[in-house]
Order: structure tokens, then C-alpha cells, then sequence
């Protein structure tokens, strides 16, 4: 037959029936190791301002801000709580205490513009917000207006006597919307159940550490670069803090205070995108510092070559990296790597995770390829995501009657089943590991009155992997120069999503149907010298 279905090769994890009620918070929790709450383990802390948050104030934080919201606000099961805050010892909080009262977290970029954050505003239609002095201003009037995690109030709700009542909870629930643009157009937001989540963590959960488990393996303390908002950080520090592990969060993104973090706090493990992995090939700081406690680095949320792997390699013998792929809609890791034999896959992104089913579908003829052979990945399993939040059009583009999920991601795996990316068919640009949706960026470049039309696509960067780059056709008469494209668009998106080189063209090759011909698009941009 020509229909062909990848299995995991991993051991079938089973997952609790799908009819019980259960919510992620219950799940977690019933795993963390009763010694963490005895040892006064650190759950979290802060490497801005070396707070440290025990497991035992973790979880009493936790709880009384659940009771402060039931007690004192009219929050409930069903609502949605968007969150606009940078990484803090209150954010993991603030996801655990909502998600345990049935309410659906949306967590955004703090960065995000007013624009940017309208949109998510009016896709998600939040009860409730919760943000920064900072971040606050932003934000539209909600029904239960925005609480702000860094002032004095907010301390006290973490602080109250009373326990929160039960609230029950169906794993079909929604648990979080993350942002994603999917395959085409702009932001939408995929909703991720308990059970979505649940499936995740209980695939992590027979290792005892996100490494191959030995015995005399020290605590694990991981530091956090990765922004929580985004689905590799937010299931990361679920499983983490699951598991009783200690989390070191960053705020911003500094080189050399990651490098302090990682000597000061003896950090054994970091996830992070592959742009950190080239940066600490490149970068002679790293002598500085003592670096000798990581033994392991995850990678994921963008490709990894396999030279950038060998340089690591040859630099920190002692340290292994392990890869994994997933995306938004998927919940996070759909392959990756575990133990030290599979992480000399070098290139690949490792294997199925538990319970995942997989296709490679020919892009043209729809059909089940068989390894070795090239074409889209399809994904299916317990935490592919439920669909687009108000987006029946997208949902049914992206999920198919089935439930498999279509990447766009060009795949191929090889005859032991191993996962390799071989490209990228959707319109997604990835800078850094971020998200940057071009049909976002072209509709900000539509609204300028000098220019005609646009299209932007990806260029290849060594440092961020890939940089948005405009195509622009000027109005008759424009003189508008690259200078001025880049600066209109810089203020009004997040800053990684600015415009970082621009070429003008006379007009944009469309098809018949009047889709944008990207990859002609590309090979313009790589034969011909532009304006950076
Ligand atoms: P996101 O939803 O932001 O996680 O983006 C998902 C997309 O990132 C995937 O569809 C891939 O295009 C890309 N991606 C994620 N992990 C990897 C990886 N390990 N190697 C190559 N591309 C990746």
C-alpha cells in the first residue's frame, strides 16, 4: 500500500482516561517528589534579583491567589486571562493558580506593540489581564480590568488565608492559548487543552531528567533564556517545576549575565534556540566564566546545523546537546532526542515523542511517502492542539478531519526513525527562534502611502538564522529609501520583527491566483546584492 504512518519507537506512555476529570495543575502536582516540599528546595529564582521562591511558597503562592481570585473577583471556569508580563518569579505563579481555576492563560511578548496587542485582545477576549506597570498602559479596558503582578497589592494576594474551593476540571478544558501564525497569515491563537499538556508531561515523566537518567546526577537547575510566553518555555517550566527541579529565570536576554547565571547558580542544563549554541561558539567570553556544572543543552524552536553542533562539540567536550522539534499547534516536543546515542544524530532533531504518529505527505499528490523520501509532516497524537481560537477557517486548514496536523515543514525520516527538517514550506520566518508571520509585516508596509506593494520573505542570517526582508514597489513618484521602510515598520511592531533589509522591485511575483511567489522571491534575494 501506498499509505504509509511513522510510530514512535519510544515505550507507549499511558496517559490517564481520557474521561476523567483532571486539570494539568492536579496532574503536575501529583508528580512532584515529596521532598521537594521537605528539602525547602528552590522552585524559582530570579537571577536579576536572586529571589528565590521554595517549592513550599511556590505552592502556598499559588493557592492563595487562587482564593484571592475566586474570593474576591468574579473569575471563573471558561474565562480567559491574558498575561503581559516579562519573566518573573510571578509568572509561573500566575499560570498555575489560573490554570488550576479552570481559566485559560494567553500569555503574550511583553514587547508587543498596541496594535499588536489589540489584535490578541480581540482574538482571545480576555475577563482579565495581568501585567506590568509597564506593560499595562497597552492594554484595553476588560470586563475585570488588568491587575499589576509588580505592585505592592499584588504581593498581598499571594499571601492570603483561606483555601480556594475545588473547581473541576474536564481534560478536554482549555488550559492556555499560545500565539502562533501557523502555516499562513497573521497571529491566531492555538488552544491547548489539559489533556494536550497532560500527554506532554507524562511523555517527560518516566525520565527522570529531561537528560538521560544516572544516579549520581546532581540536582538539575536550569536556566531559563527562553521566554515563557512561548510554548518551548512555557512546557518547559511546567515539566520542570512537575518534576521538582530548580528554575533560574532571566528577565532580559543579556550574553554575559547568562554566562554569570549559569557560574553562580551552577546551572546543570538550558533550554534554549540555536542562535545561543552559535553565539557560545563564537564567543570568547565564555573563558571568563565557570561553565564546567552544564552538562546539557536542549535545543529547539529553530534548525541547528550540524557544523554549529560539531564547533560546540570540539569547544565543550563536555557538555551534550540534545535536539527536539515541535511547534505551537503541537503543544511543544513532537520528536526529540534522549540520551547520549541519539544526540550524535547530529542534524537530526531525534525521534517521534511518546504517543505521536506521523505522516510524510507529498505536497503535490497528497500521498504517504515512505522513509528516506521528502515531503510535509503531518503530526497526530494526544497533544495536538484543539484548533484556532475563533478561527474555524484556519482550524480546518491546519487540522484535518482525521486529526492530523500539517507542519509545514518539509521532513524526511531516515530507516532507524530519525527526524530530520530538511526546509520550511510555510511563510514563517523565524528570527532567533522567534515568530515573525510576513503577511503581519506586509499588511504594516500596505498601510504606507508611498508604497504600491509588498511582500517580505526570509533571508538567511548567520547570527539569528533567518532576518525579515522587505521586497517593496515604490508609488510613482516615491523616493522612500530602505532607511525609511525599516524605520516605518520598526515603530509599529515588536522589535524582533523589524524589517532588517529591504530591496525595491518593480513588481511583486504573484500567481495566477494571486499568492505571493516567495521562493522566487528568495532566489532574487540571493542572487542580487541589496541594501542591507
Ligand atoms: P513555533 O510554533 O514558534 O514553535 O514554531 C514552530 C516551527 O519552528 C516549526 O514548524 C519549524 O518550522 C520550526 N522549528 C522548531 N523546532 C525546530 C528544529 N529543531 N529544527 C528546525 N526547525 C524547527
Amino acid at each position: 500500500s501506498n499509505y504509509r504512518t511513522f510510530y514512535s519507537l519510544r515505550p507507549n506512555v499511558p496517559l490517564p482516561p481520557p474521561s476523567e476529570p483532571l486539570s494539568l495543575i492536579d496532574y503536575a502536582l501529583s508528580l512532584l517528589p515529596s521532598t521537594a516540599t521537605t528539602n525547602n528546595t528552590p522552585a524559582l529564582i530570579d537571577s536579576a534579583t536572586d529571589h528565590h521562591l521554595s517549592y513550599s511558597l511556590f505552592l502556598h503562592q499559588v493557592k492563595s491567589l487562587a482564593y484571592y481570585l475566586q474570593s474576591r473577583t468574579s473569575l471563573s471556569k471558561g474565562h480567559v486571562a491574558f498575561i503581559l508580563a516579562p519573566s518573573s518569579l510571578h509568572v509561573p505563579v500566575l499560570y498555575f493558580s489560573l490554570i488550576s481555576l479552570g481559566v485559560t492563560v494567553a500569555p503574550a511578548n511583553p514587547l508587543s506593540s498596541p496594535s499588536e496587542i489589540n489584535h490578541l485582545v480581540q482574538l482571545t477576549k480576555p475577563s482579565i489581564a495581568f501585567a506590568t506597570s509597564a506593560t499595562a498602559t497597552n492594554i484595553p479596558n476588560l470586563p475585570l480590568g488588568t491587575i499589576l503582578v509588580d505592585s505592592p497589592s499584588f504581593l498581598s494576594m499571594l499571601d492570603c488565608k483561606g483555601e480556594p474551593r475545588r473547581v473541576e476540571t474536564s481534560q478536554s478544558d482549555s488550559a492556555a492559548i499560545l500565539f502562533s501564525s501557523g502555516t499562513t497569515g497573521r497571529i491566531k491563537g492555538a488552544l491547548l487543552t489539559h489533556r494536550n499538556l497532560i500527554s506532554l508531561i507524562a511523555g517527560f515523566c518516566h525520565l527522570k531528567h529531561v537528560m538521560e537518567s544516572d544516579e549520581d546526577e546532581p540536582h538539575p537547575v536550569s536556566l531559563f533564556t527562553l521566554p515563557l510566553y512561548h510554548v518551548f518555555g512555557f512546557f518547559m517550566m511546567v515539566r520542570a517545576l512537575a518534576m521538582g527541579e530548580t528554575l533560574v529565570l532571566m528577565q532580559r536576554f543579556d550574553f554575559e549575565r547568562m554566562l554569570k547565571a549559569v557560574e553562580r547558580y551552577k546551572i546543570t542544563y538550558m533550554p534554549v534556540s540555536p542562535p545561543l549554541i552559535t553565539a557560545l561558539v563564537k564567543s570568547e567570553l565564555v573563558k571568563k566564566y565557570d561553565f564546567s556544572s552544564i552538562r546539557l543543552l536542549g535545543s529547539g524552536g529553530a534548525p541547528l546545523g550540524k557544523e554549529i553542533v560539531e564547533s560546540f562539540k570540539a569547544k565543550f567536550p563536555n557538555v551534550e546537546i540534545v535536539q527536539g522539534y515541535g511547534l505551537t499547534e503541537s503543544g511543544g516536543g513532537a520528536a526529540r532526542m534522549i540520551g547520549f546515542e541519539e544526540a550524535k544524530r547530529h542534524g537530526s532533531v531525534g525521534r517521534l515523542a511518546e504517543n505521536m504518529e506521523a505522516k510524510i505527505v507529498d505536497p503535490v499528490t497528497g500521498e504517504a511517502l515512505s522513509p528516506g523520501q521528502k515531503g510535509e509532516l503531518w503530526l497526530r497524537g494526544p497533544s495536538i492542539m484543539k484548533g484556532y481560537v475563533g478561527d474555524d477557517k484556519a482550524t480546518v486548514e491546519t487540522l484535518d478531519s482525521e486529526g492530523w496536523l500539517k507542519t509545514g515543514d518539509l521532513c524526511y525520516f531516515d530507516s532507524d526513525g530519525f527526524l530530520f527538517i530538511v526546509d520550511r514550506l510555510k511563510e514563517l520566518i523565524k528570527y532567533k527562534a522567534y515568530q515573525v508571520p510576513p503577511a503581519e509585516l506586509e499588511h504594516v508596509l500596505h498601510a504606507n502611502p508611498e508604497i504600491a506593494d509588498a511582500a517580505v520573505v526570509p533571508y538567511p542570517d548567520e547570527d539569528a538564522g533567518q532576518i525579515p526582508m522587505a521586497f517593496v514597489v515604490r508609488k510613482p513618484g516615491s523616493n522612500i529609501t530602505a532607511a525609511q521602510v525599516m524605520d516605518y515598520v520598526a515603530k509599529q511592531v515588536t522589535p524582533y520583527k523589524k524589517i532588517r533589509r529591504v530591496s525595491f522591485i518593480s513588481s511583486i511575483p504573484k500567481s495566477p491566483a494571486g499568492k505571493i511567489l516567495r521562493r522566487e522571491l528568495v532566489d532574487i534575494a540571493l542572487t542580487s546584492g541589496s541594501s542591507k
